[in-house]
């Protein structure tokens, strides 16, 4: 028996009509002899609904009951494109995550998948149904509560399904026929990549490039899932899209392989704390409880023993990061003078292993960046990117500009 893990996105089930076409792809493959789980997202827009309720209800949610609204989308999808495939005369049915069910940690919004026991979609294979139709991105916690897998999880399900049970390959249906070089909404010069390395795919995700999650890759690379990327609007041949693959599979790759960005960025600087040991434990500490995701960080040269500290978050969790830094000033943990949020600026990554042999490469990307006239706030490098927060309204101009000093419109 072989298993194929079909994943499809928000605008791939935007419509009914769009439901029809994904189920005659998954009707395809039933017809070539496979047993399909199809992983589904919420209609497109459905989520972002959702999770405006939730905000217009309680600004400081309570993360369990922000995970029962906004898993619900999926439910509708999973039960359409179940009736649908249903229409086809395909045994098929749908499974929403508790059912699976797709054991998840507590960490609510942003759960890990700890475990997905695979007997109960065996068994039923086993008796006949074709297709398991499994509502994305929700999960069950240790305590019998619904979670969310964090925003684009569905793709998350479909690779750890893809692993739980051993299926030859999870193909991710999307709006876009691949991985590109960057995102091809902002560049009309970005080319579709035939292979990309897990490990430059897991950067480029983590860094902005929302085609996949970034849990998916790194479950993908752990567990050495083929994953591939596909458009659901184009046609079916062998060797569409971008698979995602070990780095000893791919033979000519470039020293930059992709540029991301990020419009969800804030940069929040705490004036005057004291500089002595343990405060960025006494800033950091708390941030972390209060389940703010801090990701660049920068410690200004200190003056009478006092000095500035920066960091970046997302935007939607300044005021999670205010309450905090608020509640442990109250508290004695720290003080400082003031706590000022910048929420106009965005992060522009260059990504590439190439970087691990090649020197030069950041000091090339700031002098792209001056020749544009753009500022740099701040900058963070590993061995494989070289990341800056600048203005949001430079990001364009950015990425392009990068896209072009690197070449990348000859890649692919
Ligand atoms: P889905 O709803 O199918 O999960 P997403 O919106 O989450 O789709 O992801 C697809 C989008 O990712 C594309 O429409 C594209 O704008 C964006 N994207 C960002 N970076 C890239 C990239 N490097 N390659 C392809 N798509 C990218
Ligand atoms: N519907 C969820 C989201 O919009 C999960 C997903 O689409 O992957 O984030
Ligand atoms: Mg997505």
């Amino acid at each position: 028996m072989s298993i194929l893990v079909m994943k499809f996105g928000g605008t791939s089930v935007a419509t009914l009509d769009r439901i029809r076409r994904a189920a005659k792809r998954v009707g395809r493959e039933v017809a070539n002899g496979h047993d399909v789980i199809v992983i589904v997202s919420a209609m497109s827009g459905e989520t972002n609904k959702l999770v405006g309720l939730v905000d217009d209800t309680s600004p400081l949610y309570e993360a369990r009951e922000y995970d029962a609204v906004v898993s619900s989308g999926e439910n509708v999808t999973a039960g359409l494109m179940a009736l649908t495939l249903q229409e086809m005369d395909i045994p098929a049915r749908s499974w929403q995550g508790w059912q699976v069910p797709v054991q998840t940690t507590s960490a609510h919004a942003a759960a890990r998948i700890e475990a997905i026991p695979p007997e109960n979609i065996l068994a039923k294979f086993g008796e006949g149904m074709r297709v398991a139709v499994v509502a994305g991105f929700q999960g069950i916690s240790p305590e019998g509560r619904i979670t969310t897998l964090g925003r684009g999880g569905s793709d998350t399900t479909g690779v750890a399904l893809a692993a739980a049970l051993k299926a030859d390959e999870c193909q991710i249906f999307t709006d876009v026929d691949g991985v590109y070089t960057t995102d091809p909404r902002i560049c009309d010069k970005a080319r579709k990549l035939h292979r990309i390395a897990f490990e430059e795919m897991l950067e480029l995700a983590s860094l902005g490039a929302k085609v996949l999650q970034t849990r998916s890759v790194e479950l993908a690379m752990r567990y050495a899932v083929p994953l591939r990327v596909l458009s659901s609007f184009d046609e079916y041949s062998e060797d569409a899209g971008t698979l995602v693959c070990a780095e000893d599979e791919i033979v000519e790759s470039n020293v930059v392989a992709g540029v991301a960005h990020s419009k969800d960025e804030a940069k929040m600087t705490l004036i005057s704390v004291a500089d002595r040991p343990g405060i960025a434990a006494a800033i950091f500490g708390p941030l972390a409880e209060a389940g703010v995701n801090v990701d660049m960080i920068v410690q200004n040269i200190s003056e009478d023993g006092r000095t500035d500290m920066t960091f970046s978050c997302p935007v939607n969790q300044v005021a999670r990061a205010r309450d905090a830094m608020e509640k442990a000033k109250a508290s004695g943990e720290i003080n400082f003078h003031d706590l000022v949020a910048d929420e106009d600026v965005a992060k522009v990554s260059i990504v590439g292993i190439g970087m691990r042999s090649h020197a030069g490469v950041a000091s090339k990307m700031f002098a792209t960046l001056r020749d544009e006239n753009i500022n740099i706030k701040v900058i963070t490098t590993s061995e494989i990117k070289v990341s800056v927060l600048i203005d949001r309204k430079y990001t364009e101009l950015a990425v392009q500009s990068l896209h072009d000093a690197f070449g990348l419109e000859k890649a692919g």
